[in-house]
C-alpha cells in the first residue's frame, strides 16, 4: 500500500464541521498508525532532502510533523504559533479567514538570519496560514526551502496564494 493509499484508508471524512457544508478531513488517525506517521513523515522530507536548515511547524498539527521530519532529518524545529502563546519578542503575522482576522508568532532570534527553512502544516486550505508563515520567515532574513503538507484541498486558492514556493502535498481532494 502507498502512503497515498494508506492517507486515503485512514483519513475520517467529518461532514458539516466546524460549520454546515464544510467536509472536515481529519488525519488524526493518520498520526495516530505508526507505519503511517512514518511513511507520511519520509513522503515529506524526500522532495526537500538537503535543500534546508531547520523545520518549521505550524501550530499544532504541524509540530507533530515538523518534530518527526526534523528528528529523522537531525535538523532543529521552529515552533509557529498563535498570537499570545510565546514569551518573547515575536513577528507577528496577519491574514485573512472567512470570518475577520488571525496571526501568527514566530520568536525574534529563533530563527538565525540566513537559514533555510522547510515548512510543514497537516492541510493546505485557502494558503492563508502557511503564507503567514512563510511571511514570518522571511521577515526573520531567511527563506523558505519548501512547504510541505499532508493534504490539499483543491479549489480554495492555496497553491496560487502560495505561488513561488515550492509546494509539495502528499494527497489532494
Ligand atoms: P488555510 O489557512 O485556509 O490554508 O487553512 C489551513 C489551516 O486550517 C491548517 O492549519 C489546517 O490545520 C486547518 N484546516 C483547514 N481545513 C482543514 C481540514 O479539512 N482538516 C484539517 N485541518 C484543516
Amino acid at each position: 500500500e502507498s502512503i497515498l493509499e494508506t492517507i486515503d484508508r485512514l483519513c475520517a471524512v467529518v461532514p458539516n464541521y466546524p460549520t454546515p457544508g464544510v467536509t472536515f478531513r481529519d488525519l488524526t488517525p493518520v498520526f495516530a498508525d505508526g507505519p503511517a506517521l512514518r511513511g507520511m513523515v519520509d513522503a515529506l522530507l524526500a522532495d526537500f532532502e538537503g535543500t534546508f536548515d531547520y523545520v518549521a511547524g505550524v501550530e499544532a498539527r504541524g509540530f507533530l510533523l515538523a518534530a518527526a521530519a526534523a528528528y529523522a532529518s537531525g535538523h532543529g524545529v521552529i515552533t509557529v504559533r498563535k498570537p499570545g502563546k510565546l514569551p518573547r519578542p515575536t513577528y507577528n503575522e496577519a491574514y485573512s479567514m472567512e470570518y475577520g482576522t488571525n496571526s501568527l508568532e514566530v520568536h525574534i532570534g529563533d530563527i538565525p538570519h540566513g537559514s533555510r527553512v522547510l515548512v510543514l502544516d497537516d492541510v493546505l486550505a485557502t494558503g492563508g496560514t502557511l503564507g503567514a508563515t512563510a511571511r514570518l520567515i522571511e521577515r526573520a532574513g531567511s527563506s523558505v526551502a519548501g512547504i510541505g503538507v499532508v493534504l490539499e484541498l483543491d479549489g480554495l486558492g492555496g497553491r496560487e496564494n502560495l505561488a513561488g514556493y515550492k509546494v509539495r502535498s502528499l494527497r489532494t481532494y
